[in-house]
């Protein structure tokens, strides 16, 4: 029997397979590989879409946050509010800057940053604040400005699982001061390598990052500060922009495919499925379950013999990893989270069938 993959990236490829190659031969022929004329257009048409001025390419979802923080001026000692159950790289941005992650609890329904929380951890050395759309699923933008607003805090949003999601019908990424893109392959939006972007409204931040990602310099040998190489290549550039014009109907597939695992598996023995928040158009990145009364890893196990595959995002949530083990805090909304998540196969090539076959799978486990 053949396994039902968390992702299937062959497929989409296969789906755009005459598009994506005539995209990347024009940029074989034409001789140009880096920050082109590809590059140019995927940040208009990327700007947008999204409803923002800015948009910067970058060569990473990790450089788009890293060189956002640098250009919010960030400094060591600063402290920034996050939430622990994310990827590394959002705290890890902020560690790199040598400023203090300081991690709040999540909301167990939204997984996504706990505002109420947010208020009490804010001291006079609070400088930011990055929400991350978990999963595809806006985090509460609105709350999170209006604390902003009132404690004079920047906003970074880290928008590399949510490309197209909404909070009350407005783009993420477009809410903040400035928003990190991961075009990484398995994100919504991907490429077939690595890239990234940073978007905003600011000038101020999209000339600084404009100039950090080609090492500092406004015009070529005459550099001003100490950058980074982050460019963003032709090809991908090319393919994002063959991508780009499938998203809303990729993500509106996603949550299709979402509606019908609902469908599925209401009613089952100790799962809890997704929720979404009326402020939220949520995009599905990841389909995302809980599996209470400690039967996670034992179902994530049951199903792998029987050839599905899932995932666990994320098993520690940041604040228990061993590089931040002086940070000591108990945050049980993440730390449960982290024992019960359990994502299953997503994407907006999934079949019936192989959904079918999902929840027949698990209802069969959990009622046994
Ligand atoms: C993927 C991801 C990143 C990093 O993006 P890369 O393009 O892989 O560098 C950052 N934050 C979150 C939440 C992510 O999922």
């Amino acid at each position: 029997m053949n396994r039902v993959s968390l992702l299937d990236l062959k497929a989409e490829v296969e789906l755009l397979w005459d598009e994506i190659n005539a995209a990347i031969q024009e940029v074989l022929r034409s001789g140009v590989f880096i920050m082109g004329p590809n590059v140019k257009a995927l940040e208009q048409e990327i700007a947008r879409y999204l409803g923002v001025k800015h948009a910067v390419a970058l060569n990473s979802g990790t450089d788009a946050l890293i060189l956002g923080i640098h250009a919010l001026g960030i400094k060591p000692g600063d402290e920034v509010i996050t939430t622990p159950f994310t990827f590394f790289a959002t705290a890890e941005a902020i560690s790199h800057f040598k400023a203090v992650p300081v991690f709040v609890d999540i909301d167990p329904r939204t997984f996504n940053l706990n505002v109420e929380q947010v208020l009490a951890k804010i001291t006079p050395r609070t400088k930011a604040i990055i929400p991350v759309h978990l999963y595809g699923h806006a985090a509460d933008m609105g709350q999170i400005m209006e604390i902003a607003r009132e404690f004079g805090l920047r906003v970074l949003e880290d928008v590399a699982q949510a490309f197209g999601g909404e909070y009350k019908g407005r783009k993420l990424g477009s809410i903040g001061d400035a928003g990190a893109l991961s075009f990484f392959p398995s994100k919504n939006l991907g490429a077939f390598g690595d890239g990234g972007m940073l978007v905003t409204n600011d000038d101020t931040i999209a000339d600084t990052v404009r100039i950090l990602r080609v090492h500092g310099a406004r015009k070529k040998y005459y550099n001003e500060r100490v950058g980074v190489n982050s460019r963003l290549d032709e090809i991908q550039a090319a393919i994002l922009r063959v991508k780009i014009h499938h998203i809303d109907e990729w993500n509106r597939k996603r949550r299709e495919a979402a509606a019908y695992y609902n469908e599925l598996l209401r009613g089952v023995p100790d799962i809890e499925l997704p929720y979404e928040a009326p402020y939220a158009y949520h995009v599905y990145h990841q389909y995302t379950i809980r599996v209470h009364n400690n039967r996670r890893d034992w179902l994530q196990a049951r199903l792998r013999e029987v050839g599905i595959d899932t995932a666990i995002y994320y098993p520690v949530p940041l604040h228990l990893l061993p590089i931040y083990q002086d940070i000591s805090i108990r945050l049980p909304q993440a730390e449960l989270a982290s024992r019960e998540v359990l994502s299953l196969p997503m994407g907006h090539t999934l079949n019936l069938s192989h959904q079918q076959r999902v929840a027949e799978a698990i209802n069969a486990f959990m009622n046994s």
